[in-house]
């Protein structure tokens, strides 16, 4: 039977690329989504890819949403946590909803991911987690406080429960990307982008695929050596 890996945010951007690299590797997929009806229908008939729609910041649901998905498809042997929003504006302006719903979804939902599937993935001795950072989790980015604190955090959560995970055959590692052009991206004011992009060694933007190889890599049995790393795939704009 092969392997089933969760996608978060897995039905466009950079988690569609994720969860078509990922079957290419043979793994059964599961691309999780928040609400964007359309798109994950679009997804599953495109892909053949198994769409499932829950919150990854609530808690509950990540328990419930992994519970169906071990039931429809097999025991999870991967989690890919990509889902991510911003809610960008300097401290001036940002609202304590600002701030928390990005804590609550990018980071918090990191930890009701693994406290879904750690459990399993260590009674059967083998797992594969990989957390989806940011440069500017690295970095810091004007306007940006709370995402690149949440981003900043989960780089520590990856650390951590890599230590955790180590002695049972799961690997924790995080993939910091540099900007990627998807949806959340094309949000950002075209001139605001230009600068961005002036910044960028490479003198582009990324794409998808490029975070997916990593993330594939990464989730692969090759990877088993690599564990608490953070890899970065942002051409050369922060060297870290
Ligand atoms: P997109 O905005 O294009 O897609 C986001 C995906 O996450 C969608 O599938 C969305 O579902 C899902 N999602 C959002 N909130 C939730 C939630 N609460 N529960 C479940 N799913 C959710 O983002 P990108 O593809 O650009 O980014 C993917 C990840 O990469 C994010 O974590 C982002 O922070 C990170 N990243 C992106 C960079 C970039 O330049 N694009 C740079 C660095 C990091 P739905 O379709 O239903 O809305």
């Amino acid at each position: 039977m092969s392997k089933v890996a969760v996608v978060t945010g897995g039905t466009r951007g950079i988690g569609e690329a994720i969860s078509l690299a990922l079957k290419e590797l043979g793994y059964t997929i599961a691309a999780n989504y928040a609400g964007n009806e359309e798109k994950a229908r679009a997804f599953t008939d495109r892909t053949g890819i198994a769409s499932f729609r829950w919150d990854v910041g609530d808690h509950q649901a990540c328990l419930d949403g992994c519970a169906e998905v071990a039931e429809k498809l097999g025991p999870i042997d991967v989690v890919v946590n990509n889902a991510g929003i911003t809610r960008d504006g300097v401290l001036a302006r940002m609202s304590f909803e600002d701030w928390n719903d990005v804590m609550r979804i990018n980071l918090g939902g990191c930890f009701n991911m693994a406290k879904a599937t750690f459990g399993d993935m260590r009674e059967r001795g083998w797992g594969r987690i990989v957390n989806i950072g940011s440069v500017n989790g690295q970095a810091g980015q004007y306007g940006q406080v709370n995402y690149a604190a949440a981003k900043s955090g989960i780089h520590g959560f990856t650390k951590a429960l890599a230590q955790e995970g180590a002695k049972y055959g799961i690997t924790v590692n995080a993939i910091a990307p540099g900007y990627i052009d998807t949806d959340m991206v094309a949000a950002v004011p075209a001139a605001v982008l230009e600068k961005i992009v002036a910044k960028i060694p490479v003198g582009r933007l990324g794409h998808a695929h490029e975070i997916a190889r990593g993330v594939a890599f990464l989730c692969s049995e090759e990877a088993a050596f690599i564990t608490g790393s953070t890899l970065s795939i942002n051409g050369g704009q922060h060297m870290y």
